[in-house]
């Protein structure tokens, strides 16, 4: 547990939340500023600022709850599908920095965008670095 961490806290029982799910290691629920009705966050009960970060346990631990609940948030508030995504670091956007996953219920017509729209532009990327830059990730698993 980080001491100055909301979601440590939330987890903790000293900040209060609307849970939708709890288990040993995650716990799930509403956020509080949202960004559609039953939109829900989740947490590793464990404090990692980053995805990178969490044991392989955790990890999977995360997804598994997201599997979880995906289908009941989206059929609560009758939604058509969501996006489930992780600001992972300042640069992404991530303010709170305990990791969460978002899971944001999306309905027809609700002018919101898909999660491509989140970074810049998209960079001109020949096949030579696309290939490298494979190459440089393989290197490093
Ligand atoms: P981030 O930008 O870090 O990915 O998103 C942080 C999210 O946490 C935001 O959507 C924000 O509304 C939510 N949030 C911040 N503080 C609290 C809180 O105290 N309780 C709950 N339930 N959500 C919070
Ligand atoms: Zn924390």
């Amino acid at each position: 547990m980080s001491d100055d961490c909301i979601f440590c806290s939330i987890v903790a029982g000293d900040i209060p939340a609307r849970t939708v799910h709890e288990d040993s290691e995650t716990l799930a629920f509403l956020d509080a500023n949202p960004l559609a009705p039953g939109h829900t966050l989740v947490v590793p009960k464990a404090h990692h600022q980053h995805v990178e970060a969490m044991d392989d346990d955790t990890a999977a631990a995360v997804f598994g709850t997201l599997h979880e609940i995906v289908d009941p948030v989206q059929e609560a508030v009758d939604a058509d599908g969501s996006n489930v995504g992780i600001n992972n670091g300042e640069a992404s956007g991530q303010e709170v920095p305990h990791v969460h996953a978002h899971v944001v219920p999306r309905f027809e017509g609700d002018g919101g965008r898909p999660i491509h729209a989140v970074a810049g532009s998209r960079p001109d990327l020949s096949d030579d670095e696309l290939d490298a830059i494979r190459e440089d990730i393989d290197a490093r698993l």
